[in-house]
């Protein structure tokens, strides 16, 4: 049995184009080291080989023969990363092959490296389509909604014997060094072993950079590119330049950066880095309140709920201009009637959340502005979503959800089953001990009456809301105060 699912793994490295047969016995020899076998027979499989059964199986023959000393998800997600780390390319090849595409198209590129690293599983194809995805239609462009089923939830206990016997380490320092290519992994820190990044040059620092995708997809062909150094997350001129530099040669992906102060970035502030992809996000579809053209660019406020310019043109050097006037001018920008300060004792609150991408041959950079303010009243930030909506989503609002794609905890879907008897069927919220965040929720959704039939698309129509709520609390100018915005900005652009 074991023997044949080797074959199957082989042949399925064939079918993926992962494996060249020049390597074929040095493949071998790895998988059987790992599973600690001595010998093996070729057998024909059938092709195509279903990866996740024969995975399944090989991850079930570890346990039995105790290669696996638990059935926890983290430690079997490593030796599956090591497992497929035997099929792949060393790092250095990888980068060749990459280069000698990228000079024919920079699509067959991109398109080879993601496909590489789905055909590995280091992106969880599989994890993924278990996600919730849906379209929520409120006041602006519709938003994309995520109920986030993939990423596992890490199991404390696990973790806290991990520690009990392990130093923890600073290795790697964070989660996007460079040290993570090859990682094994720990029941804390990814799989690695199976991952690659690809060596970029951004303006003019010379293979100063990485490439390489997220293992949990929120949207098509979702990348990061990461500083090799790990250093901290900024937001300054550089970073427009670097941006303008990674659209020309990537010109089918858009790339943004969070912002680089507490409470509006990301949740990675220790690294610099830039997260982008071929997908089309919902600000884009945005309706234009008010617009300009200044010398060669089209300025536009744009109708959403974080303060948004989209700023367009053909000129890269015309639009990166225009950029740094209004992020100079935010910089400095204050406004005591709206709460809006500048700086409070010499610590900075105005960046902002820039994103790039080429359309149709023109350049279109939205500048979205951030203020992370906060005060007795809201210690999480002025320009924060309100503990009221903690119950839905308490993070930092990043760069994708400025760009209106929600990634919402995986707890919610079955807090929601909760909340369905509840309406339905009239248990008490009070016994389900995971809705005690929800029950100001509960109330106000129980003035409602539910069909079942629809009850599904009425709860998912409602948590939509509460997220386009948890964006306008992010916005620096509210819907009301527009004059204020249109004020702003001409004064930046003059
Ligand atoms: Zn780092």
């Amino acid at each position: 049995m074991i023997n044949r699912l080797v074959n199957q793994i082989v042949q399925y490295a064939y079918d993926n184009r992962l494996l060249d047969s020049m390597d074929h016995e040095y493949a071998v020899n790895n998988v059987l080291y790992l599973l600690k076998l001595d010998s093996f027979v070729p057998e024909v499989v059938d092709s195509p080989v279903d990866f996740f059964a024969t995975m399944d199986g090989l991850l079930a023959y570890a346990r039995e023969k105790g290669i696996l000393k638990t059935n926890n998800e983290a430690e079997k997600d490593n030796f599956e990363g090591k497992l497929m780390d035997s099929f792949l390319m060393r790092p250095s090849e990888i980068n060749r092959h990459f280069h000698r595409l990228y000079r024919d198209d920079p699509k067959m590129a991109t398109n080879w490296f993601y496909d590489l690293s789905k055909a590995t599983n280091y992106i969880k194809t599989e994890r993924i389509k278990k996600n919730i995805n849906y379209k929520y239609v409120g006041r602006y462009a519709p938003l994309d909604i995520t109920i986030n089923l993939s990423k596992p939830e890490k199991d404390p206990k696990a973790i806290a014997a991990a520690k009990k016997t392990a130093e923890t380490t600073e290795y790697p320092a964070c989660a996007l060094c460079m040290e993570n290519v090859g990682y094994y992994g720990t029941l804390e820190k990814a799989p690695r072993s199976n991952h690659r990044v690809v060596t970029l040059t951004l303006n003019d620092e010379v293979n100063s950079w990485g490439f390489q995708y997220s293992p949990y997809s929120y949207f098509n062909e979702h990348c990061i590119v990461l500083s090799k150094a790990h250093e901290p997350m900024k937001v300054d001129y550089d970073t427009f330049l670097q941006l303008f530099d990674f659209v020309h040669q990537f010109p089918h992906y858009l790339i943004g950066s969070n912002a680089g102060l507490p409470i509006v970035g990301g949740s990675i502030l220790s690294h610099y880095h830039f997260q982008g992809g071929r997908y089309d996000f919902p600000i884009e579809k945005s309706r234009i309140l008010k617009n300009w053209r200044k010398r060669h660019v089209d300025i536009e406020i744009l109708q959403w709920p974080l303060s948004a310019i989209r700023l367009i043109g053909s000129d890269p050097r015309a639009v990166l201009e225009m950029v740094n006037r209004l992020f100079e001018s935010w910089k400095a920008y204050t406004n005591e009637a709206l709460g809006i300060l500048a700086q409070t004792d010499g610590e900075p609150h105005n960046t902002i959340t820039p994103i790039l991408k080429i359309v149709e041959g023109e350049y279109q950079f939205y500048v979205v502005l951030r203020n992370n303010l906060a005060t007795p009243e809201r210690p999480y930030g002025v320009f924060h979503p309100r503990s009221d909506y903690f119950h839905i989503k308490k993070e930092n609002i990043g760069l994708i959800e400025v760009m209106g794609l929600a990634v919402l905890p995986g707890r919610l879907k079955q807090e929601l089953d909760g909340i369905k008897k509840c309406l339905l069927e009239g248990a008490d919220p009070l016994a389900f001990p995971e809705l005690e965040k929800h029950l100001p929720w509960i109330e106000e959704l129980k003035q409602q009456t539910f069909d079942p039939a629809t009850i599904d698309l009425a709860l998912e129509k409602e948590v939509g809301a509460i997220f386009e709520k948890v964006l306008e609390d992010c916005g620096v100018f509210k819907a009301d105060h527009l004059e204020a915005f249109v004020k702003f900005v001409e004064d930046a652009i003059r």
